[in-house]
This record gives structure tokens, sequence and C-alpha cells, in this order.
């Protein structure tokens, strides 16, 4: 008989900050059981994947193993870990678990988008504990960006897991309970198998700064801020949140929520009690009644998106709030790799406009939720993991996890990729196979597979145009008319000044005659020999090879 076995698999958030989506197995290799944990997105960079907003993790593999999941759990509700549930969920239709915060999150997040399917969730409490199959899943309280993040202590026959999730140390989070040591380290009393961990700072060294430190040079700010201040951050930020409104209440400011996603989540937060003490937030229309040192908007748009509330506001087109020369905007966040363009023209746009901008170059309005490497140390001293190994993050952040862990004496430290299927018991780590994984882009409103050549050739489409020439042909293989030609995204005239349509013309003809009459009867043939012609043809002159479509018509 094969011998029950412990696996872990990443799906996404290998070699990426983002598309988080883990699975564990126990069984024999012929029958594992499955629990998931996570299940984000990825943001996409327009410049390189036109028309696309989100990257999805395929999800293949776990179709085709539907029938032997027990559960996905939820560590926290940043997109990055739940932004994929919607799509995909329903092909699944797997049990879901997660803690209050998260649940109430999603579910507004769910109700937002019009034809949404319902998604049930069952919800655990904080410290909660779940019990599916080999699998007995602990919740334990971390500090991040966000209310409720959990790290997820997974008690199998084989051993212990402790999956961080997204953390960080804080004595004083503003919102939540610190990270709990105690737990984690009675965790390592008890032993743990292995450590799969968050490695998005584990190039920075010492330790985050605290929330309450952030909290106290933005009061600062506010309170010396002469006319208007607009203060942005993300959206899901309620310690962040909640620190604004406390500030903003300390020098008789109202606060002013501008922004769907921001409204949606202080109406979650106060229905889960994270706002609970904070003064009511005023409605949008009395923005414009207010004196300028007596309001403080608390706006959407921190990472440059540009139908946010700050791209609109600083375009000077957003129809309730204005800013003004001697206003003051603070961002209380750091732009996303991929993002810092976006918004460093949104910074642009509000000093144009005479608006002081101040970013956490110059200030400690921000920190992030992650650890750093005294952190990570803290946490692997806690744990005592036999096993590491670095998730969320990109390869130099893996790189770096798995050095320090190493340092740090964790017996065995194993960096992977999406994919891998790795046996953590019994014997030490190894990757034993591959399971199916990829990417999917949120296309619109269908999910494309990466590998397929839309989004390729869209890109190919946006750098080169294109060409598409459309010949008829009689049995006699002659030319029945003129070529239609046309010429996309192509420069009308070369540095000569003749004419790109009559360059692509004289090469349809010439490609054409130069081909023997038999040959001009087949279409293929035909259509390969005039693209190949007019590719290099334009090729010459331009020194790009546009994208070439010939029909040929046989009469
Ligand atoms: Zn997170
Ligand atoms: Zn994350």
């Amino acid at each position: 008989m094969a011998q029950d076995e412990l696996v872990f698999a990443p799906l996404g958030g290998i070699g990426e900050i983002g598309m988080n989506l883990s699975i564990y197995g126990f069984g024999d290799e012929r029958r594992r059981q499955w629990l998931i944990v996570d299940c984000g997105v990825s943001f996409a960079a327009e410049e390189q994947l036109p028309g696309v907003d989100l990257i999805l993790p395929d999800i293949r593999y776990l179709i085709e193993q539907r029938r032997n999941i027990l559960g996905l759990v939820l560590t926290h509700g940043h997109e990055d870990h739940i932004g994929a549930l919607i799509d995909l969920w329903p092909r699944l239709n797997v049990p879901l678990y997660a803690t209050p915060f998260t649940a109430a999150l999603f579910e507004a997040k769910r109700l937002s988008e019009p034809g949404a399917p319902q998604i049930p969730i069952k919800v655990v409490p904080l410290g909660g504990r779940l019990s599916l199959g080999p699998f007995a899943v602990e919740f334990i309280n971390v500090a991040h960006s966000i209310p409720e993040s959990n790290a997820l202590a997974i008690r199998t026959p084989a051993g212990i897991v402790l999956h961080t999730g997204d953390w960080k140390i804080d004595p004083t989070p503003l919102i939540g309970p610190p990270t709990d040591a105690a737990r984690l380290t009675a965790l390592g009393d008890e032993g743990v198998l292995a450590l799969i961990g968050d490695s998005t700072n584990a190039v920075r060294d010492g330790r985050s700064p605290s929330e309450a430190d952030v909290a106290k040079s933005l009061a600062e700010l506010i309170r010396t801020a002469p006319g208007r201040v607009a203060v942005t951050t993300f959206a899901s930020h309620v310690g962040r949140i909640r620190a604004v409104a406390d500030a903003a209440r300390a020098c008789e400011r109202e606060v002013i929520v501008v922004g769907r996603a921001m409204e949606r989540v202080t109406q979650v937060a106060r229905e889960t009690g994270y706002l609970d003490g904070v003064q009511d937030f005023r409605s949008m229309e009395s923005y414009g009644y207010l004196p300028p040192d007596k309001v403080l908007a608390l706006c959407t748009g921190s990472q440059g998106e540009p139908r946010a509330a700050l791209a609109r506001i600083a375009e000077d087109e957003h129809p309730e709030v204005t800013l003004a020369k001697g206003d003051r905007v603070i961002f209380s966040s750091r732009a996303i790799p991929g993002n810092e363009k976006a918004v460093t023209r949104i910074i642009n746009g509000l000093v144009a406009q005479g608006v002081e901008v101040i970013t956490d170059r110059t200030h400690l309005v921000h920190v992030s939720g992650h650890p750093r490497r005294d952190e990570l140390r803290d946490m692997i001293g806690w744990v005592r993991p036999r096993i590491l190994i670095p998730a969320h993050g990109e390869a130099l952040h893996l790189a770096e996890h798995a050095e320090l862990a190493r340092r740090a004496g964790v017996p065995q430290v194993l960096v992977c990729r999406n994919g891998d299927l790795i046996r953590l018991a019994p014997g030490g780590a190894e990757i034993i196979d591959e399971v199916p994984s990829g990417r999917l882009y949120k296309d619109g409103a269908l999910l494309v597979n990466a590998e397929a050549r839309t989004v390729a050739s869209r890109r190919r489409l946006s750098f080169a145009g294109i060409v598409t020439v459309a010949l008829a042909v009689n049995d006699k293989g002659a030319l029945l008319a003129d070529p239609e030609i046309e010429l996309f995204g192509i420069p009308e005239t070369d540095a000569a000044g003749a004419s790109m349509t009559e360059i692509a013309r004289d090469a349809v003809e010439e490609a054409f005659e130069s081909l023997p009459k038999p040959r001009r009867r087949d279409p293929d043939g035909v259509a390969e020999s005039v693209r190949r012609a007019v590719r290099a043809a334009i090729a010459e002159r331009w020194n790009k090879k546009p994208i070439c479509h010939v029909h040929v018509l046989t009469v």
C-alpha cells in the first residue's frame, strides 16, 4: 500500500507579488485530499498587457481535482488573496471559509459587481479552528495592512505547517491585536514541520515602523495644513482610515469619503466594529459648503487608477470635490510596481494646480504591511520550522528570504516555482512532481489563457500596426482587379516621402507576378508569398515588421 504523504503546491504567488493560491494535499499519491489557501489576482501593468485588467491563476488542476477538495480558506481580504474568487469559485463550488471582516468585505464587493454569482462563505471566528478531513486549521492573528489578517496553522497527521499569509510585527497596529507571538511560539514548542512564508520585504533590513508612528506623522501634517486636505490610501487599510479620522477630529475637520471602494470598506468596517468610536463621515455634497480648514477628503486612487477619485480631482473633473492652490494632498501609500507612472501623472496634475503633495519619500506617511528582515528572523525564532519555503515574492525576494532562513539555522530551505508539487513529509522536502498551472487574463468579460495568442498579437499590433491585403485570382492565374490594401497604425510615408500603401502595393504585385502560373491558383501559397514580401518591403523603409493579413479569393 502506498504511503500517506503531505504535499504542498503553489499555483500562484511564487515569482510574483500577487495571485496567491496555494494547495495542501494529504493522502497517498493516487488519492489526495486538498485544502486551498487564498485565490487572488495580480494587476496587469497596462503597457505590457494592453486591454487586460487582471491576471488570475489557471485552476484547471483544481477543476480536475474538484471532488477531492475539502475547502478554500482565505487568510485576509486583499485582492491578491481573494480577487479571483468571483470569476473562479463557480468552477470549483467548494466550501469557502473566512473571518468576519474578510467575509463581509468580499460580500460587499460581490454585491457591487453586476451579475456576480452567489458565493456562500462560512464565517470562522477570530482565533477559530476548522476541521476539514485530515486538515485541522487554526487561525492565528497577525498584524498587516487590513483588519483580520491570519496566519494558518495547518495540523495534519504528518505534521504542522504554518502558512503565514501576509504579516508584519507591529506592537501598536491601531486595529486589532498585534501579531500573536505567544501563540506562534507555542506552536514552535509543539514542533512545526514547515513554514510557508511572506517574502515581500525580505530585501529590507531592520523592522517596519508601526502604524502608530504613521498616525503621529499624519496628524501633524493634517493639523498644520493651511487649506483643504485630501488623503489617499488603500481603500481596505482601515487602520490608516482610522488614523486619518482621528487626526481630522483633533483639528475639527469633517471627513468626507470620496470613491466607491472607500465607501464600501468604511461601511463594512463600521458593521464589523472596526470604526467603533470614530465620528460619522459626511456626505460628498457637504464638501463645497465646508470652510477649507474644516474639511478632509479621504480618497481612493492612491495607485493612480484613472477612474478613481484622486485622478478625477487632479484633472479637475470631479463633480463635487475640487482642490486649489494652498491645499495639501497626502499620499499615505506607495505605488505598487507597475503603477509608478500613473501615480506620477496624478502628482504632476496636482502640483500644476498649485496643490502641495506629500509622499512617503519625505515623510513617514506610509509603512508596508509586510515583514522586514529582523521580523522574518523573529518569526523563524518563534516557529523553529524544520523546513522553510519562501512564498509571496519575486525571485529576488524569495532568494533573500531563503538565504536569511539558512543563516537563521532552518535545517531545510527550498525555493520553488508555481506548479511545483512538493512533498513535505515523510522524509525531507522534495519537489516530486509538477501540476498544471499558469495564468489567465481577464479580458473584458472573458477569461483567456495567457498562452493563447490574443493578448500577444494585440501587443504586436500596438507596436507595429497591420496591413491587410485582398486579392481575387481567376482560373487562369491572373488578378481580376487591383489588390485591396489597407494599412492601420503604419506611417503614411517613408523617409523619402513615398507612400507606404504604394510600397506595399508594389510588393504585392511583384510577389504575385514572380509566382509561376500554376502556383497562383493555390490560395495559401499566394498568401504566404505576398505576406513575406509586404513585411519585408515595409521593414526595409521602417525598420519594423507589421502584421500582415492576406485574403486570396480564387474565382
Ligand atoms: Zn495582504
Ligand atoms: Zn498579499
